[in-house]
This record gives C-alpha cells, structure tokens and sequence, in this order.
C-alpha cells in the first residue's frame, strides 16, 4: 500500500521495532524496491536491516525515498556519514542509489489508482466493502505460525485478531460444467464418428452424478465413491480417487449427489514453503 508507506510517517524507531504493520508492509517494499540485496555491497541471503540513505542524524527524513536496505556490516560501516563520503570511491554506485531511491512508484501507483477505482464502484453497490494487502495477509501469517498455502493465505487475508486453528482437510471445488451439446463425436477430419445419445438419465442417473456403489461380491466387491458415467445398458462407470471401475450394474448404485456443473473432493491440507 504506497498510499500507507508514503505518508510520511515514522518508519523506524519503536513503531517499527514493534513490529506494527505499517512497518512490515514498508519493509516488503523495500525489499522489493531494492532487489533484496544490500545497497552498498550487493549481498544477498544476508539479513538486511533498514537504513536511511541520507543519515537521520544530518537530518535524513524517514520518508520511504530516503530509506534502502544494508547489510550490517555495511549499515554499521555507514554508520551517520553522508553518503556521499561513504561511496566516494564508487560514485557510479552513489549515482545509482541515489536514482533509484528517487524512482518513484509508478507501477505501484497505476495499480493503486486501479484498484480505488474498484473500490470506489463497489463501495457504490453499498455492499460492506473490505480491502487488505499482500502485505497484511503476510503479517497475519507470521502472528499465527501458520505454514505458506493457498488455503492458509485465504484464512489470513484481511482484518483479523486470531487464527486459533485451520482444519487439516479442505474441500476443494471444481467447475466441471454440464456435458455437452453436441449430439455427435467427430473424427479426426470432422465428419460425424458416433452419435451420442439424446437421453442423458439412465435409470436415473446422468454422466457426472456423485454416486456410491455398495457391492458385496464379484470382482468389485466393496463400496466405491465416485463419479458416473452412464450407458444406456444400464452398466456403468464409476471414476473414483482411486481409478475407474467399469460395468458395474446400476442396481449397486446410490445417488449422494446430482451433478450441479461442479465436482467436490476434499483432499489433506498441504503446505508448500515459497
Ligand atoms: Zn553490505
């Protein structure tokens, strides 16, 4: 949010020491601004702290142009001379800083005035409205402990006081959509291969349907949860998690769920550290 690190507030000192958000989303800007390297050595994979270009103690401000990343050994090198002095022998090296702390958020500006304008025609539908960042969600996930997923960052996004907990299996739903209207199959030159039937229930079961097979003998013996996929003969095919069954007689067959275009599985939580 350039608006919130742009304002001019104190960046540094006990605000930031605490941690508070408006510091933890300056520090992701700068990070990226900076190329998460150090500015005066160009390490990486170093911690960095956060260093004011032009030292606070000669009246450097804390706005955010005035502030980069440094390593420590640098930061302490630095220490309050001006930078000028301190690139002295590499002014290539100060030309640049000094440029790219100027450059200003343009990118970040176009996205921002797209997205007020977003806000502004939801807001207007009078809908409650809430908005957050990248930043925010990444700070509420370092509160709670909680490993890096696409579920879990959906959990943290936004406003929140405490997470207590997540589940350990989540359900994920897919658009499937409802077959197709098409009443032939072509092959590979176009021209029509086999014509599909216009009835699409079978015994009251269509292509697609959630269904539970409960089989006491055969080869299938077992109950087997999957999707359908119809015959006319009446015997059927059931996809499930573990591969598809085939010619299983419709008379087995219980009807959970009629398809509605989507597929539902639920599927073990899993983290995946970026
Ligand atoms: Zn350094």
């Amino acid at each position: 949010d350039t608006h919130a690190i742009s304002a001019g507030k104190p960046l540094e000192g006990i605000e930031y020491q605490q941690g508070t958000l408006a510091g933890y989303e300056a520090r992701q800007y700068l990070l990226e601004k900076w190329g998460r390297t150090c500015a005066y050595c160009g390490m990486a994979g170093t911690p960095l702290q956060v260093e004011h270009i032009h030292p606070k103690a000669r009246g450097g401000s804390d706005r955010i142009a005035n502030l980069t990343l440094a390593c420590r050994p640098c930061n302490q090198a630095k220490n309050t001379t001006p930078v000028e002095e301190f690139l002295r022998s590499k002014p290539a090296l100060l030309a640049r800083i000094l440029k790219q702390a100027k450059a200003p958020l343009r990118d970040a500006t176009a996205v921002n005035a797209t997205r007020w304008a977003l806000w502004r025609a939801l807001t207007a539908t009078t809908l409650p409205v809430a908005t957050g960042s990248g930043g925010r969600t990444k700070w509420n996930r370092s509160r709670t402990n909680a490993p890096k997923s696409h579920t879990l960052d959906a959990l943290h996004v936004g406003e929140l006081a405490q997470v207590t907990g997540w589940p350990g299996r989540v359900l994920v739903i897919k658009a499937t959509g409802r077959g197709l209207y098409s009443r032939t199959r072509t092959d590979r030159y176009g021209f029509p291969r086999l014509r599909l039937p216009r009835i699409k229930h079978v015994h009251g079961f269509a292509t697609g349907d959630l269904v539970r097979a409960t089989l006491a003998k055969g080869k299938h013996a077992g109950v087997h949860t999957g999707r359908v996929a119809v015959r006319t003969t009446g015997s059927f095919n059931i996809t499930t998690a573990t591969g598809t069954r085939q010619g299983i007689n419709h008379k087995h067959i219980r009807l959970p769920q009629r398809a509605d275009g989507y597929s539902y599985t639920a599927r073990q939580e899993t983290t995946n550290e970026r």
